[in-house]
């Protein structure tokens, strides 16, 4: 009776156990060939500019003696260039967030300071195409000290700049000209401890629902040719998204197809951290 009562529990056990190890392993072959596609990409990604690079330097040096020629095909070698550097850097910049822990030298950070640079690195961008950039939002509750003057999130200082940074970039590029890019913060009430939400709104060409599923995939672009222009390298909302949730925050998109994006970036307010090992690191 006993044998019998103790197999009737272990049987089923057995079954889930061999579950767990299919399903353990599918994990194992998803994670490996999302890996081997990373690769893939990278490489294509960087043979694309060296590619260039290499065709360049034939037609200058074929081009000698015409210097017209050889300033033009400089001209485009430091285009080509850039964006090698580009992406080098942000192949860096994603490498380090999903491998360092943000939250080893976490501290306070004003998000007013956050709002500023990320406005300042699009600066350039925004006033070539006269792009308008507008802080608002609440700050203390009570209205004062615009936008988010007062406001704290608890993270690595670098990398919350690099994602806010990033959101500020993207609103600015995928908008047409003569259009505002729209900077709030405020408070949120949150059961595990209170929120603070950063929200980039413009008024450019919006995001389909399809394409909205997969923008915060390495080197998912809906446009390649478009991002390409403006120096994209898609690894952006990515590197967003690992910066997020190893905060224990989160990164969310409402869009409408022709008449902008917001993007909202929530994380956990300085001081409401109240067991920083509730927070622990994304999907690496
Ligand atoms: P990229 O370097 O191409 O900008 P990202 O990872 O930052 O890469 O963004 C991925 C893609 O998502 C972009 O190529 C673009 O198609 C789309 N996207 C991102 N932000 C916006 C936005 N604010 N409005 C419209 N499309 C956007």
């Amino acid at each position: 009776g006993e044998a019998l009562a103790v197999s009737a529990r272990v049987a089923p056990l057995g079954s889930r156990l061999v579950l767990l190890l299919v399903e353990d392993l599918t994990e194992a072959r998803r994670i490996e060939a999302v890996r081997r596609d990373f690769v893939a990409n990278v490489s294509h990604e960087l043979k694309t500019p060296v590619g260039a690079l290499s065709l360049l330097s034939e037609a200058v040096m074929d081009a000698s003696d015409d210097p017209e020629a050889v300033t033009r095909f400089a001209g485009r070698m430091q285009i080509e260039a850039t964006r090698l550097t580009n992406l080098v850097q942000e192949l860096i910049d994603l490498s380090r967030v999903q491998n360092d822990d943000p939250l080893e030298d976490a501290e306070p950070v004003r998000v007013d300071e956050l709002v500023a640079e990320a406005i300042d690195r699009s600066r350039h961008t925004a006033s070539t195409k006269q792009i308008t950039m507008a802080v608002g939002g609440t700050s203390r509750g009570d209205g004062t000290g615009g936008g988010a003057v007062g406001l704290h999130v608890w993270g690595n200082r670098g990398q919350l700049a690099a994602a806010l940074g990033n959101l500020v970039e993207n609103a600015v590029n995928y908008s047409p000209a003569r259009t505002r890019v729209g900077i709030a913060a405020r408070r949120v009430t949150a059961p595990g401890g209170d929120q603070i939400e950063i929200a980039v709104t413009d008024q450019g060409i919006g995001i389909s629902e399809k394409d909205r599923e997969r923008i915060f995939e390495r080197f998912y672009r809906v446009d390649p040719a478009r991002s390409r222009a403006t120096g994209g390298t898609g690894l952006g909302l990515a590197i967003v998204k690992h910066v997020a949730a190893s905060h224990g925050g989160e990164v969310t998109v409402w869009s409408t197809e022709g008449q902008g994006s917001t993007f909202t970036l929530r994380l956990p307010e300085a001081g409401s951290v109240r067991d920083r090992t509730q927070v622990r690191g994304g999907d690496r």
